[in-house]
């Protein structure tokens, strides 16, 4: 295999070709932005269209970031977007599973009056769509014997507790997801690994937070909300941990980069320690 030296561009992921899913906003929005910078090729799949192309035009010319409508939830959406990778660019090296919900209630979950029809959304985007990223990135990357697909899962898939019961069991069910390919595909040269954020300033974080202290659901999730919820609040409650989409962006760029070629199956914890305090 090639040395790890080899490369004269320093950039990460130079060269590289990703797809991400939930481009749009939060997390994978500036994990977009964190690959463009490292010198990749990036397909944005979203659902909310007005604001994936703003942010692909912000990225860069077309060649460089585009953006494709992509509902994760239906498998036939998931293939094309990866075939719109392989089409305009020749190949997929990433692949990054992050499209999510919460669905549920983080103040009123509980398990008597489980929604079974929110528990299927949330499993049919969490993890079905999971699944179906897992599926199609392998049958483009698995013939060329290379890639690497990472997927989004959470502390609340490692401890109970910590969100909505569908939120919680579909993010430990990825992490379930992510080992069993990881296991077939090592031998073939693809590598699968997991990345579980604490509560992040994103919109979805806003949104949960608004819940988990009490605050009356709607209104605008904007910068200045966030910025008030994790800095005074959330803050507090994870016992001073402020992550930001730039720390889980990083750890992203790390695992899809060729410093981790050996490193798969695995479940990469960005949480401040919250989940070994
Ligand atoms: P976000 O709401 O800001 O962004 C999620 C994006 O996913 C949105 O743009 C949304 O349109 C898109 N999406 C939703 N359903 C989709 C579907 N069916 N098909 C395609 N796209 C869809 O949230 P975020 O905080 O950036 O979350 C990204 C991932 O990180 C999620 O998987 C989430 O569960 C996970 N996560 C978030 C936090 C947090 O505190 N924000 C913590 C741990 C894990």
């Amino acid at each position: 295999s090639r040395p790890l030296s080899a490369s004269s561009d320093s950039r990460r992921l130079a060269g590289k070709v990703a797809v991400i899913t939930g481009a749009a906003s939060g997390i994978g929005k500036v994990t977009a932005a964190e690959f463009v910078r490292n010198g990749a090729k990036v397909v944005l799949a979203d659902v909310q269209d007005s604001l994936g192309r703003a942010v692909a035009a912000e990225l860069g010319d077309p060649d460089t970031a585009c953006y494709t409508r992509c509902d994760v939830t239906d498998e036939a959406q998931v293939a094309a977007a990866v075939d719109l990778a392989v089409a305009r660019h020749g190949r997929l090296d990433v692949m990054f599973n992050n499209a999510g919900i919460t669905g549920g209630n983080y103040a009123g979950s509980a398990i008597e009056s489980l929604d079974m029809a929110d528990f299927d959304r949330v499993m049919a985007v969490n993890l079905r769509g999971v699944a179906a990223g897992i599926k199609h990135a392998a049958r483009a990357m698995a013939p060329r014997g290379a890639g690497c697909i990472l997927c989004t899962s959470s502390t609340a898939g490692a401890l109970g507790g910590s969100g909505p019961h569908a939120y919680s069991v579909s993010k430990t069910a990825v992490v379930g997801m992510v080992r069993s390919a990881a296991a077939e595909l090592a031998a073939r040269g693809v590598r699968v690994n997991a990345i579980s954020p604490y509560a992040i300033a994103t919109p979805m974080g806003a949104r949960s937070g608004r819940e988990m202290l009490g605050l009356p659901p709607g209104g605008a999730v904007d910068e200045e909300l966030i910025r008030r919820l994790f800095d005074e609040d959330i803050n507090e409650m994870g016992g001073g941990v402020v992550l930001r989409a730039e720390d889980v962006a990083r750890a992203a760029v790390f695992l899809a980069s060729d410093d981790a070629r050996y490193i798969t199956g695995h479940n990469l914890m960005v949480d401040g320690g919250f989940s070994v305090v």
